[in-house]
């Protein structure tokens, strides 16, 4: 299988850029925001339910995503594929890159895969959003545009078993400048429990988005993880990105002053 023909030209698009003439300092990405599956992989021999769960994508990230467009004037860049097709915020030579176990389910689609096989699902998906990453990256510094990268997840409240108490974290790796000032902001808004680092972190094998397209380039950058129970459904994405409108714009404003 080439890359050519693991996608058809109708279906989705892995990158779909919205609002690339906001003008917003943010630029935001949601690596995990998509459930679609290529045509030509079914669902990777999944039952309907499993494509609906957290393994398969970030529930309620999407529409944080497009309400924070909305109230940012932010340009917003969605992945349209779940990450059990491939993972877009991982190196594709990471064997996690497209799992073939995720929590404690088997993805029959993803045992056994050849090279080939690898590499079309990189060359159809991972490639071209990441490029549409880069080039929209590329265009705002040619016009002189500042950018902070905001890369938006979610996560799941309770994994193999273990609840995890966190609302809302802030992940970084070897700049914390712009993740610190909002974690501070998100603490003293006084109802919620702000996780750094938990529960997860940024590093080079287990995240892409940050260290390519923010450390790399030298942008002030964040990685967000709001909790899944909190943005499932329409009302909790409206509050949760509110308050990112609200509290983005002052950790910004408060690393220019650091
Ligand atoms: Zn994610």
């Amino acid at each position: 299988m080439t890359a050519a023909v693991l996608l058809d030209p109708d279906e989705p698009s892995p990158a779909m850029l919205d609002n690339e003439a906001g003008g917003s300092v943010f630029f935001l990405t949601c690596d995990h925001a998509g459930r679609s599956f290529p045509r030509r992989l079914g669902c990777l021999g999944l039952p309907e339910h499993e494509t609906r769960r957290h393994i398969a994508w970030d529930i309620g990230i999407g529409g944080v995503g497009r309400e924070l467009l909305r109230l940012l004037d932010a340009a917003v860049i969605l992945q349209a594929y779940s990450r059990l097709v491939i993972d877009c915020n991982r190196d594709p030579k990471a064997p996690s890159s497209i799992p073939e176990i995720s929590e404690t389910t088997e993805i029959p689609g993803n045992l056994g895969l050849k090279e080939a096989q690898r590499a079309a699902r990189a060359d159809a998906i991972f490639h071209p959003y990441h490029s549409a990453i880069s080039a929209a990256l590329d265009r705002r510094a040619t016009a002189g545009r500042a950018s902070a990268l905001v890369a938006l997840h979610s996560f799941t409240p309770v994994f193999k078993g273990v609840w995890r108490p966190w609302h809302v974290a802030v992940l970084f790796n070897r700049d914390p400048r712009l993740a610190h000032a909002l974690a501070e902001l998100l603490r003293t808004e006084g109802d919620l429990v702000v996780g750094e680092n938990e529960p997860y972190r940024v590093t080079d094998l287990t995240d892409y988005t940050v260290p390519v397209h923010g450390e790399r380039r030298g942008l002030p950058h964040v990685e967000i993880e709001i909790r899944q129970d909190l943005i499932t459904e329409p009302a909790g994405q409206k509050e949760w990105a509110g308050r990112l409108a609200r509290l983005l714009p002052a950790a910004y404003a408060e690393f220019l002053r650091r």
